[in-house]
């Protein structure tokens, strides 16, 4: 084994204070999974919940954090005497004021990540972002912000973190960024064979294992639609420099490909855990308890070309990440309300996209919006969307 890196070391001097907004999620969950095997290094001083009390207070009973915050409404989690509670869609952004965390983990899923997230692009952080809606609705507040405060914007989504890898901090010199995609459960289909996929179908990812609403993004493809302009705001390029391949296989998480030819890829198995760890460690690598990568156990990497006609939420994210302004906050709010209509039964999958179309097709024009705009426009989308949908029969 190569001796332990100087840095490892100097990391494991200095414990750093973690805080994870949507705790209870599927990335937050992962995340103190992590945290399980770092408790040396990192200590969690605050956990966030939108709705589920019960597994914040069991997570607060594990891990004792300082400050706890249930967004949603019900009874008040059970925690142990030394926690300070927040409430309230505002508790998330005094919960980040008052725990001034070394690592700001960003798990919420949605729209409802954004304020809080632009909180903690105020204070001197290292900012782990999961939540891609903050920088699709609001890129230029959140690096407006990161500027003025010195955070350190260290992606989560695993093809942003495989491109942030491969880039090295560096920008020089870069052709292209290529962003993979597996193609979700329904990779091959044409229209027709969508419009009678079942809910059940949709939540059965190939390869990844998610939240309900990023699973059904996945099978959309308004996932990669997403990842597509969230990678302009993190890497400072156009859509034109970012090149949608599938592949399905989810081994490489996506590359980088220099002006020489020389393409970097990061390649491992599918596991959220690893840009989270790697996003905790920043800029350290921290060692993992996992089996080293066996690429003898691969079947093949394949790739192909994205089907944009049968999907055709990516073509219209590539517009959206063209327009900037209120884009994509439109394209943002009409999807989640789609997706919830359709995790309810209440309309077809094949529904998704024309909702969304049709609200893309009325987005205002205004460039640089301020978060006030931003979040008026999203609640004004998401009635218009929902007074769209059929309605349920009393
Ligand atoms: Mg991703």
């Amino acid at each position: 084994m190569i001796p332990e890196a100087a840095d490892a070391i100097l990391l494991r001097s200095m414990p750093r204070s973690v805080l994870v907004l949507g705790s209870t999620g599927s990335v937050g969950r992962q995340t103190l999974d992590v945290l399980e095997g770092l408790s040396a290094t990192h200590q969690v001083i605050g956990l966030s919940a939108a709705t589920s009390a019960a597994q914040l207070s069991a997570q607060a009973q594990r891990w004792s954090p300082e400050f706890v915050c249930l967004a949603g409404d019900g009874p008040a989690p059970d925690l142990p005497s030394r926690c300070q509670l927040f409430r309230g869609p505002d508790g998330l952004v005094e919960l980040v004021e008052a725990a001034q965390a070394d690592v700001v983990v960003c798990a919420i899923t949605g729209a409802a990540g954004l304020p809080s997230t632009l909180a903690a692009a105020e204070t001197e952080t290292v900012l782990a972002i999961a939540n891609k809606e903050s920088l699709v609705l609001a890129g230029h507040l959140l690096k407006d912000a990161t500027a003025r405060s010195g955070a350190t914007i260290v992606p989560v989504d695993s093809e942003h973190s495989a491109i942030y890898q491969c880039l090295h901090g560096r920008r020089k010199d870069v052709r292209r960024l290529i962003l993979t995609a597996s193609g979700g459960p329904f990779r091959g289909y044409d229209t027709e064979r969508l419009k009678s996929v079942t809910l059940a179908q949709a939540l059965r990812h190939p390869s990844w294992d998610m939240g309900p609403r990023i699973t059904v993004d996945s099978a959309t493809l308004m996932n990669k639609a997403l990842e597509v302009v969230e990678a302009c705001i993190l890497f400072d390029v156009t859509v034109d420099d970012i090149h949608v391949v599938v592949h399905p296989q989810s081994v490489i998480h996506s590359m980088v490909e220099y002006i020489d030819g020389a393409v970097l890829a990061q390649l491992s198995s599918p596991d959220m855990r690893l840009p989270i760890r790697f996003a905790l460690g920043h800029p350290h690598r921290v060692p993992t308890p996992a089996e080293p990568v066996d690429f003898t156990a691969f079947s093949g990497l394949t790739f192909e070309e994205p089907d944009r006609e049968t999907f055709p939420l990516l073509a219209l994210g590539e517009q959206v990440a063209r327009q900037g302004g209120l884009a994509g906050t439109v394209f943002n709010a009409a999807n989640e309300v789609a997706v919830d209509a359709f995790l309810k039964e209440r309309i077809p999958f094949s529904d998704i996209p024309v909702l969304v179309g049709a609200a893309c097709a009325n987005t205002p024009a205004q460039d640089a919006p301020d978060l006030a705009t931003i979040l008026s426009t999203d609640a004004a989308v998401r009635r218009q969307t929902q007074a769209l949908l059929p309605q349920p029969t009393p």
